[in-house]
């Protein structure tokens, strides 16, 4: 059966992949050859813009682009930048996405050091310095920015003023707010930034991109992977040596859905317009569930505007009947909107994204079907 692509059925509320815009998806409509100048021109012109919307030095500071999904691109950061005998990672872990790169590091048994605080608190200057004094052996600090597991905006200018002070290389993960949240790369002086292709630049997924020190890279890196398809510096040097070529297949229509990405991004006003956007969808959201008697799981100081956990309630709010989330889900699905379960442990919950080609109305329409849900009588299982 062929499907109407004309129609699209639901808008995605979650955090990427995510919806993007008819012409992103356009953009996918023809074939490339890998190393045709056409195309390796717009991979070096997406490495290019990459460094000018994130303000770096292009003297300082380069860019990668790796296959796969932001996993992989975590994974080639920590696997080549970690030397495995005389390198220790501290890995600050309050959700799933910090575990995950403590679960990489195992796998690749580099040495390492967990600092975890509960999924709905930040670190704090204190407890990592701490940390610091304590384990001498410590040469890389690795953090997520937007731990997306809770939306939870974990500040970057603590952890970065330590990095400083004890001279460690610093890693973020930024796969959910890059593009989204503005990030001082230069002033926090961070060493190695990853994120992916189908998050806040609102591309497809296919690939992830590392923003790093030219310097960081080429002496920590060079001859220094654990995996051979994951070496940042043998992708580095290949995209370098002959411009805008990966060293294997790459994702030749994601890549062209990303560069349109970057331009649209570019006309929407760059990062800070688009973090406006978002921040006004997240509030519009929260403000609305909350009238509607949802209750947000992250306070207001530490949520970021990328996406927003809710706690299931007992009750649907305002009636005696039982909430369950499958119903509640399939009622808006088929609305048109697909929302994103908890991920939260030991709380039952649902997440909500406000990024993507999402605007304001979309969310006010959203919500407008939260409350006939709740107002549905026949829908819903009375307890
Ligand atoms: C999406 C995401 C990742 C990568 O997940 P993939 O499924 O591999 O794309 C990593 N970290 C964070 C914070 C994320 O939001």
């Amino acid at each position: 059966m062929l499907r109407d692509y004309n129609k699209i059925p639901y808008l995605l509320l979650t955090p990427g992949p995510l919806s993007t815009s008819p012409s992103v998806r356009s953009a996918m409509w023809y074939d490339s050859c890998t190393w045709d100048d056409d195309y390796k021109n717009i991979v070096s012109d997406i490495r290019r813009r990459l460094l000018h919307i994130s303000d770096c030095d292009p003297s300082m500071y380069t860019t990668v682009l790796m296959q796969g999904s932001g996993t992989f691109g975590v994974e080639s950061v920590l696997g080549s930048s970690i030397h495995k005998k005389n390198d220790c990672v501290l890995i600050l872990v309050n959700g799933v996405y910090g575990k995950r790169m403590v679960d990489i590091v195992d796998t690749l048994e580099l040495c390492h050091v967990v600092c975890e605080v509960d999924e709905n608190q930040s670190f704090t200057y204190d407890q990592v310095k701490d940390v610091l004094d304590k384990a001498k052996e410590i040469t890389h600090i690795a953090m997520v920015h937007c731990e997306t597991t809770t939306g939870i905006i974990n500040a970057l200018e603590p952890i970065a003023k330590l990095a400083h002070a004890y001279q460690k290389h610093f890693i973020v993960d930024a796969m959910s707010s890059f593009g989204g949240v503005e990030i001082d790369m230069t002033g926090l002086s961070i060493d190695f930034l990853i994120s992916s292709a189908n998050k806040c630049i609102q591309g497809v997924p296919g690939f992830s991109f590392v923003i790093c020190k030219k310097e960081k890279l080429t002496t920590l890196c060079k001859d220094n992977a654990k995996s051979l398809s994951l070496d940042l510096y043998g992708q580095w040097r290949e995209m370098e040596k002959d411009a805008g070529k990966w060293r294997y297949t790459s994702p030749t229509h994601v890549v062209l859905a990303f560069h349109q990405a970057l331009l649209e991004l570019e006309e929407e006003g760059g990062i800070a317009a688009r973090s406006r956007r978002y921040t006004m969808n997240q509030h519009i959201l929260s403000n609305g569930m909350r009238a509607l008697g949802f209750e947000s799981y992250i306070s207001t100081d530490l949520q970021s505007p990328i996406i927003t956990t809710f706690l299931e309630p007992e009750r649907i709010p305002g009636t005696l009947k039982k909430f369950l989330f499958k119903p509640f889900y399939t009622y808006l699905k088929n609305h048109g909107f697909v929302i994103y379960p908890g991920k939260v442990a030991h709380t039952n919950s649902f997440r909500i994204g406000s990024i993507g080609h999402l605007f304001p109305k979309d969310i006010t329409n959203f919500l407008s079907h939260v409350k006939s849900f709740i107002e549905e009588p026949t829908l819903s299982i009375v307890s």
